[in-house]
């Protein structure tokens, strides 16, 4: 963001970009985990057996996501995901894509998702979600709560979102049983919460 205009780079290049910006390298087995081997091998098993869609969602994926609004009315998204387990080489997922799996745009929203990436894609969430809020005149809570309940409840595949709005206020749906999350107000209240219950440390 703070060298160059390129919004998105990829391959040898970034990592090139990475190394010389003096970014933490590491191997790729750095990012081999022990949970995250004996999902693959769940969801490989599943797969032998045609059972994949009765998988559990931490089989399945698992995804880390943030949104901000800053002190000058900024707002920005991150997303951080493995991908989807078992997906077939050379996959891309909704997570990298702007506008799918992570999207901001200042004086609108910034949102990002976690589910399968290919319906994240296919209805562009981010960018779905902030067009809601611009041109319908939804809330931020209106719009992510569309999408997620009533635009993909419907696949079943398991979705989420955290978002927060130009105005500051946050929203969180997921069509799932539970869903990791946690938020700080300006005045520096934290709360967190796994499914219906909001616990504020
Ligand atoms: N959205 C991610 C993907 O499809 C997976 C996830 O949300 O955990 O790559």
């Amino acid at each position: 963001m703070e060298k160059g205009d390129a919004v998105l780079l990829g391959g040898p290049a970034a990592d090139d970009f990475a190394r010389v910006e003096g970014l933490d390298i590491v191997d790729q087995n750095y990012f081999t985990t022990e949970k995250r081997v004996q999902a693959l091998a769940a969801m490989k098993a599943h797969a032998a057996a045609g059972t994949a869609a009765k998988a559990s969602e931490s089989e399945k994926h698992g995804t880390v996501g943030a949104v901000a609004l800053d002190a000058s009315g900024h707002l920005a998204a991150a997303t951080s995901t493995g991908g989807y387990n078992n997906k077939p080489a050379g996959r891309i997922g909704d997570t990298p894509i702007a506008g799918a799996g992570t999207y901001a745009r200042d004086g609108v929203c910034a949102v990002s998702g976690t589910g399968k990436g290919e319906y994240f894609i296919r209805y562009a969430v981010g960018h779905e979600v902030a067009s809601r809020v611009r041109y319908l005149g939804e809330s931020v809570d209106q719009a992510a709560e569309n999408v997620i309940m009533e635009q993909l409840r419907p696949y079943a595949i398991g979705a989420g979102l955290v978002a927060v709005g130009a105005d500051g206020s946050v929203t969180m749906p997921y069509n799932t049983a539970g869903m990791f999350r946690g938020w700080v107000t300006p005045v520096g209240e934290f709360f967190v919460a796994t499914h219906d219950d909001v616990y504020t440390l």
